[in-house]
């Protein structure tokens, strides 16, 4: 059962907002520039597909951008408010989709798979909208990827063939699983972006590996030392720092 606290109800759209909105996406198909019209067209297309198939329609079109995310290590972010006071703003990182990204092959080749992983990328920010939009709850204790996002996350990934994530905290029985700050990407199948994305030389398989590294050699030391308080208490500051330092490694998206 869960213990949440009931949120509050998401401010109102009113018509003036959403006619805006829709007035931004018209503009995007019809009179962009040739390159935001092919990509953001597409991804208009996406949204208005997974907003049926996913969200029960009840999201409205966000202003959505090709421009970098505020933060330097994210594929994408959704904020709850845009550049100019608007609602709803999903902006996803250029290099994304030209493949200068380090973690994306640029040759003509793999432009299916880096469309397939940008579309992902509005995918996981699509459930941000949801949490601003619907739900008025964007989980700031966990910056937005708290268990809402983690159970909304693996309501879609069951439709679509998913493994499970957890919430971004690593506890409990999930800590195994991959986070959800990083979903849908940590859980595709290998081939699935037709080898667009260099997962091997991004941060969560990196991270992952010296996670793993880590828990191996503290279970080890324990099993050989008395598990007195001041041992479990060392263990506690030592998976706290490892924590921290790896949170700060995440590519988020
Ligand atoms: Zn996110």
């Amino acid at each position: 059962m869960s213990k949440r606290r009931p949120s509050p109800q998401p401010p109102a759209l009113t018509a003036e907002i959403l006619s805006h909105r829709k007035g931004f996406e018209a503009f995007v198909l019809e009179h962009s520039d040739p390159w935001h019209r092919e990509h953001l067209g597409r991804l208009f297309v996406r949204w208005r597909t997974w907003n049926g198939e996913h969200f029960e329609s009840r999201l409205e079109p966000p202003y959505l951008l090709l421009a970098e995310p505020g933060f330097s290590r994210a594929y994408g972010a959704c904020g709850e408010l845009s550049g100019f006071g608007g609602r709803s703003q999903i902006r996803i990182r250029p290099s994304l989709v030209i493949g200068s990204h380090p973690h994306i092959e640029p040759e003509e080749r793999f432009a299916e798979g880096r469309r397939r992983f940008v579309d992902d990328v509005l995918l996981h920010e699509m459930i941000h909208q949801w949490q601003f939009e619907v739900l008025g709850d964007a989980e700031p204790a966990y910056h937005g990827h708290g268990p809402i996002f983690r159970d909304m996350a693996n309501v879609i990934g069951g439709v679509l063939g998913l493994s499970a994530v957890r919430d971004c905290k690593r506890r409990g029985t999930g800590a195994s699983l991959p986070s959800c700050s990083q979903w849908p990407h940590c859980v595709r199948p290998a081939g699935h972006y037709l080898g667009a994305y260099r997962r091997g030389v991004s941060a969560g398989g990196d991270v992952g590996s010296l996670e793993r590294f880590a828990a191996r050699f503290l279970r080890c030391r324990l099993e050989q030392t008395d598990q007195d308080t001041a041992v479990a208490e060392v263990r506690q500051a030592v998976e706290a720092a490892i924590e921290q330092t790896l949170a700060r490694c995440e590519v988020i998206v």
